[in-house]
């Protein structure tokens, strides 16, 4: 059986990507600048409902629906085997946390069950911008109290903990890149397209220039609620930039549409300002989070090709086929916790601390 990294695309996922690429571009620039193409922010309504509704509950479905399927078959999802074996307890957890992060916290509550609270007319909804401010992008944390709280306590307290697992088991964005890449065409786009060379690993230092960005960003609209002078002459034209760059050209249109030519994880590698955060977070605080190899490395290999962040794995597990029995955490690696690699190995060689 020939391994899924090796298998050519088929006639139906060729036909799938020249659909694709444009349906995510055309979406994404009506999503987020509908007034570049209409007189109205509520132009393109469908049935009432803004698009990002329309839009939540496609990948709400998607996400959730992954889920299911894949609780409801237990079947090891990152196993090459013939016949795998059930999902661990630790795949159960992550599936079962992704499915009820997604389907409650980003979309009933804020999607249906607030707006029914509010009194508000359900398929009439208000004519507004679409909202271009993610946490992710940490600049909120700056002028948000809540987000603030939510970035520098709450996260911070899981990644002493647990590393960056925030991204394979709960982050909105994290929970579609993991659901996707578990699915037959996911598994291939991860495993044969994600970077996984040195040079791929040195351009990560991308993702710190990001974040330093969004820092000084958050700083200056901080500044310029504050009525600092001068701040305001910068402010709009800083959150501007943001909402182009970060959130339309790299979170949306590559973070989403290169899924299928750079595998799911490229937004969350070099982009994502939080990750930037979490990664230098967890290793100032020396976090208790580590994989961990043990003596029953063959030197298989599965473990660096699973991997959605192009972590060389391996490297840790085995020299020439002979166990070394090392381990990396957020010193070594962008480790997100996902539990692939440990998964994917068929000797059971690999284990979170
Ligand atoms: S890297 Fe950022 S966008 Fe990706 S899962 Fe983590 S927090 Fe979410
Ligand atoms: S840790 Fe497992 S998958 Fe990775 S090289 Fe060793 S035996 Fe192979
Ligand atoms: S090293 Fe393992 S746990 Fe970490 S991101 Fe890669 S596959 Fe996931």
């Amino acid at each position: 059986m020939p391994l899924p990294e090796n298998t050519p695309r088929s006639k139906l996922e060729i036909a799938f990507l020249i659909f694709f690429i444009p349906i995510v571009i055309a979406f994404y620039l009506i999503y987020k600048y509908p007034l570049w193409f209409a007189d109205s922010s509520d132009a393109f309504y469908l049935f009432g409902k803004q698009p990002s509704f329309w839009y939540m509950s496609l990948y709400t479905l998607l996400v959730s629906g992954t889920c299911l399927w894949l609780l409801v078959r237990n079947v090891n999802a990152y196993s090459i085997k013939k016949n795998p074996e059930p999902l661990n307890k630790y795949q159960k957890g992550k599936f079962t946390a992704i499915f009820f992060s997604q389907t409650f916290a980003f979309y009933l509550i804020p999607f249906v069950i607030l707006p029914f609270m509010n009194g508000a007319e359900f398929w009439s909804d208000p004519a507004k911008m679409p909202v271009k401010t993610a946490h992710v992008y940490l600049w909120p944390a700056f002028t948000s109290v809540g987000v603030a709280l939510y970035v520098f306590v709450f996260i911070s307290v899981i990644v002493y903990f647990f590393g960056k697992r925030y991204c394979s088991w709960f982050c909105s964005c994290g929970n579609l890149a993991e659901t996707v890449g578990v699915t037959p065409w996911g598994r291939r786009w991860v495993r044969k397209y994600t970077p996984r060379s040195e040079k791929s690993r040195k351009l990560e230092i991308i993702q710190r220039i990001w974040m330093v960005f969004a820092i000084i960003t958050g700083i200056i609209l901080l500044m310029d609620a504050l009525n600092f002078a001068g701040a305001e002459n910068v402010a709009g034209q800083v959150r501007a930039t943001q909402d182009f760059i970060t959130d339309l050209i790299f979170g949306s249109l590559i973070g989403v549409g290169f899924y299928p030519f750079l595998g799911t994880r490229i937004w969350c590698r070099y982009g994502c300002p939080l990750a930037g955060w979490m990664h230098v977070l967890g290793q100032k605080i020396n976090t208790r989070f580590r994989v961990e190899a043990n003596d029953k490395c063959r030197g298989i290999g599965q473990c660096t090709t699973t991997c959605p962040m192009g972590i060389p794995v391996e490297d840790f597990a085995h020299k020439d086929k002979q166990p070394i029995q090392g381990s990396f955490g957020l010193d070594e690696s962008p480790c997100i916790g996902c539990g692939g690699c440990i998964s994917a190995c068929p000797t059971k060689a690999l284990s979170f601390r």
